[in-house]
């Protein structure tokens, strides 16, 4: 049995039928903004990969709501995809090592892999009192990040807390919390949001891995297919919004007919982001379709400009 029949058994035994698995790569591929004539070559990605890329996930200043958004993502199976195409070396939350045994298997994959891994790193960083603020096995996130990321071939940042600082850069932020990039002064991919939809991080990988490069990105390091329209310009209230058809109350009978929510503090003009088509939970919803307004989760400085939540701007 060759290796595409054998990827194909893996999804048959967990239940996924491969005509689940071409719908999903027929939404990755409308969502990486190419062409449907992809769709075979995305598939292929998974089915047939010609690599797997070493990867060294870093958890920092976080909640792991973004790992969780990953794996515990509705496609049952999307988490089971991207260790079909990457090899994860090191990823604190999901590895069985712990402690000086965990500590030894970034050491040994920085020495089998520098230079050529991917760093997909989760939260922010402080950098106030030498980066005092953040310890993991006696050592500052800021260290390890010095040390890891620029062995990294590219460094990729889920997150709002990795991309931007998030909530930890809030004010007053007493530890100088900072996104990743701006942490270390050096370019990173950053998949903000809070959490990131999981289909932009797939979506990211399976670009490199197909076209050989990253996806083209803004100048907040943000992949275009993505983040390159407001939530606003996607939104099936926007013809509310233009007749002026608001919700100003829960519950109301504008709210049930589905009015804009700008007076209730949708930040939807001012974000980024493909919320409204890639939607969350296997294409089910997104917060301003189950009727709560865009809270500006996605970018920069967000707790600090966004809020507060719930009043116009
Ligand atoms: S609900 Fe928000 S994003 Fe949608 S049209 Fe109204 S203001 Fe724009």
């Amino acid at each position: 049995m060759d290796k595409k029949e054998q990827f194909y058994q893996r999804l048959e035994q967990r239940g996924v039928s491969r005509r689940d698995f071409m719908r999903y790569c027929t939404f990755l591929t409308a969502t990486m903004g190419l062409s449907a004539s992809f769709v075979p070559k995305v598939a292929e990605v998974f089915a047939a990969p010609k690599q797997r890329p070493p990867v060294i996930w870093l958890n920092f200043g976080e909640c792991t709501g973004c790992t969780e958004a990953m794996l515990r993502t509705v496609y049952p199976y999307a988490d089971e995809l991207v260790l079909e195409i990457l090899s994860v070396e090191y990823h604190e939350t999901i590895m069985a090592a712990a402690g000086h045994q965990a500590e030894e298997q970034l050491q040994a994959a920085l020495k089998k892999h520098s230079g050529k891994f991917i760093c997909v790193a989760e939260g922010a960083i402080p950098t106030k009192y030498n980066g005092g603020y953040g310890r993991i096995g006696g050592r500052t996130f800021l260290e390890i990040a010095q040390e890891v990321i620029p062995q990294a071939a590219a460094t990729i940042c889920i997150g709002t807390c990795a991309s931007f600082g998030g909530i930890q850069a809030a004010k007053p932020n007493p530890g100088g919390y900072m996104g990743v990039g701006q942490a270390l002064k050096m370019k990173t991919i950053n998949i903000p949001g809070c959490p990131p939809n999981p289909v932009n991080l797939v979506g990211t990988i399976v670009n490199y891995l197909l076209l050989g490069k990253l996806p083209a990105v803004d100048d907040m390091g943000r992949p275009l297919f993505a983040y390159g329209k407001t939530i606003h310009d996607q939104c099936p209230r926007r013809s509310h919004f233009e007749n002026e058809e608001f919700v100003e109350e829960f519950g109301s009978k504008e709210a049930a007919l589905g009015y804009c929510l700008y007076k209730m503090g949708c930040r939807g003009p001012e974000t980024y982001n493909n919320c409204p088509v890639a939607k969350f939970n296997d294409g089910t919803s997104w917060p301003v379709e189950a009727g709560h307004p865009c809270i500006g989760c996605s970018e920069p400085d967000f707790w600090d400009k966004m809020t507060p939540f719930y009043k116009e701007f």
